[in-house]
């Protein structure tokens, strides 16, 4: 269950928790066409807070906002704002953000018409999203038998709702075989990215993580990518098939809710020696420094509440 927090952000004004629902023909919830973020604020070793990457994820909503002929009535200074304040009005200083958003009630049917572009800014608590286990031990994986998206499906490339349907499949499906997360491949059958993370593997000490093409652009991904070469690491963008996933010395996810998740375990074959490796170990150490303010070098990286 989510924690409540006092009020939501619901088209440019705050509205208690309770109070912010919306009807039932909202075309969004028939059809699936919107938009969302996932961002994260955490409590810095000062004690103030951060928002880490805010720009990164209000640029990412606007796009795929854009690729959806979804046009918000905000400028992103004012969703950026609207973000800010969710947070200092809810008191929190740490957690999950939400932006929606979503086409509201009106005309039905597959063309959306003039019903208005509608958008929500949610905040609440969250912790390691596969487990405080799964961030210090590892997890298993599983290579679900649903495939991500073809480009030419979805715009892969966007948070747009609908896509999760895919997500939502694979996930499913792996857990209910015990398994933590879904690794998924794509139409061609590379290893692509997990339900809800990007993935990369480490081998001779080399780290490689699929490239763009039909994956999200995770901006955890990126930050990884930028602090393992800072760290003398040298990360490819390319793709791999399944078994160099199951010959990995290290494999790891990396999203915002999941941060930097080592995986143990991929369709029953273990990783390495079963356990996070030392180039996850380093990454997660310097990552979670970052996200906290204690490296002065990634300052450019958090916005302070
Ligand atoms: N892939 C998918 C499908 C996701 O939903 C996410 C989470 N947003 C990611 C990758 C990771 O992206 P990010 O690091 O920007 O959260």
């Amino acid at each position: 269950m989510v924690e409540k927090a006092k009020k939501i952000w619901l088209d440019g004004k705050f509205v208690d928790w309770d109070a912010a629902s919306v009807h039932i023909l909202t075309h969004t919830l028939h059809y699936g066409l919107g938009v969302f973020e996932g961002i994260r604020c955490y409590l810095c070793a000062d004690g103030r807070s951060a928002i880490f990457r805010l720009r990164e994820h209000v640029d990412r909503l606007f796009e795929g906002a854009h690729v959806m002929f979804l046009n918000i009535p905000f400028t992103r200074e004012e969703i950026l704002g609207g973000i800010l304040e969710t947070l200092r009005v809810n008191g929190q200083k740490a957690g999950y953000i939400r932006p929606l958003v979503f086409i509201g009630d009106g005309a039905m049917g597959l063309h959306p018409q003039n019903n208005q572009v509608r958008v929500a800014i949610v905040t609440w608590p969250w912790g390691a999203y596969l487990g405080e286990e799964g961030l210090a031990k590892g997890i298993r994986a599983k290579v679900s038998s649903h495939i991500r998206h073809h480009v030419n499906i979805m715009m892969t490339k966007t948070k747009t709702c609908g896509n999760y349907v895919n997500s939502i499949l694979a996930k499913l499906e792996v857990t209910k075989d015990g398994y933590d997360e879904a690794i998924m491949l794509d139409t061609e059958g590379y290893v692509c990215e997990a339900s809800g993370e990007n993935i990369f593997i480490v081998r001779h000490g080399r780290m490689k993580t699929p490239p763009l093409t039909s994956i999200l652009p995770g901006i955890t991904r990126d930050s990884v990518m930028t602090i393992a070469r800072d760290q003398g690491f040298v990360v490819e963008e390319q793709r791999f098939s399944r078994d160099e996933l199951y010959m990995a010395d290290e494999v790891f996810f990396t999203g915002t809710a999941a941060e930097i998740t080592p995986v143990r375990e991929v369709d029953r074959r273990t990783i390495g020696q079963g356990q996070p490796g030392p180039v996850t170990r380093k990454l997660q150490e310097v990552f979670f420094q970052v996200v906290k303010g204690s490296r002065p070098e990634y300052q450019q990286w958090l916005t302070y509440v």
